[in-house]
């Protein structure tokens, strides 16, 4: 639950306001895509949620624990835990394996789940021990996205995970990322600036200059047995 959130730079005689006053809820389960042209305010927003950035104000809720009131230990503590973050870049360790990267990651949080089992599940099992260097881009994302599932969050961030791929391979790594979603029951948020997902979404949240234009569930989507309302 995001309640009023802002996120302002003063950047000299400038102020530039990322967010504005925003306020929405999303629910337990949903697959979440944001549109938005550049510098909408997208990146700002999923980092706010993340842990990794502080509004100017407003509050953020999971699960009726306050974010935005953590100290610095509890919101390293919840990055770890709760947040599983994909980026555009991969930002896989290129002197670790595939599998070493996943490890990596499970072995600071408290409940993580089965690496092999994941690894096989996102179609990486003949690459466990290929280092970055030695695989396509398209299997680099699959591998941090098995690295962002491994952790068990709460909540799936991924920040334009089709960025950096050409048009079919970003459209098999979001069917992945709602595969997952459904499979592992995974609330996940996805930037997105390929429109032809908004049909697999189960809300669409559409930002300009900071302010969301348009929230919109796709109710023949949405099931009770998948969302917790
Ligand atoms: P894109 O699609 O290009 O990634 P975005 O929607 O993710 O864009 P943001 O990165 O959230 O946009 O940026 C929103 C606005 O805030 C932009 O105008 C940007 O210049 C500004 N901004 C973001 N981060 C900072 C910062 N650290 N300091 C100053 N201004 C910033
Ligand atoms: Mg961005």
């Amino acid at each position: 639950r995001i309640n009023k959130l802002s996120k302002y730079y003063q950047m000299g005689e400038v102020k530039v306001k990322a967010l504005q006053d925003i306020t929405f809820e999303i629910y337990k389960g949903e697959f979440v895509v944001i549109l938005g042209p550049s510098g909408s305010g997208k990146s700002t927003l999923l980092n706010i949620l993340g842990g990794m950035d502080k509004p100017t104000a407003g509050q953020v809720f999971l699960e009726d624990e306050e974010i935005t009131a953590f100290d610095e230990k509890r919101l390293t503590m919840y990055r770890r835990n709760k947040i599983g973050f994909v980026f555009q870049f991969y930002n896989l360790m290129a002197n670790l394996t595939a599998r070493e990267n996943v490890e990596l990651a499970t072995e600071i949080c408290k409940n993580p789940l089965n690496i092999d089992h994941i690894l096989e599940d996102i179609g990486l099992c003949d690459r466990k021990y290929h280092f970055p260097s030695q695989l396509s881009g398209g299997e680099q994302q699959r591998v941090a996205i098995a690295r962002a599932v491994a952790k068990n969050p709460l909540l799936l961030l991924c920040d334009e995970p089709t960025g950096a791929l050409d048009f079919k391979t970003g459209i098999s790594i979001l069917s992945l990322l709602s595969k997952i979603n459904k499979e592992y029951k995974k609330t996940t948020i996805v930037i997105t600036h390929n429109a032809s997902i908004a049909n697999m979404a189960d809300r669409v949240i559409r930002m300009r200059s900071g302010k969301i234009i348009e929230n919109k569930i796709n109710l023949n989507l949405v099931s009770p047995e998948r969302i917790e309302w």
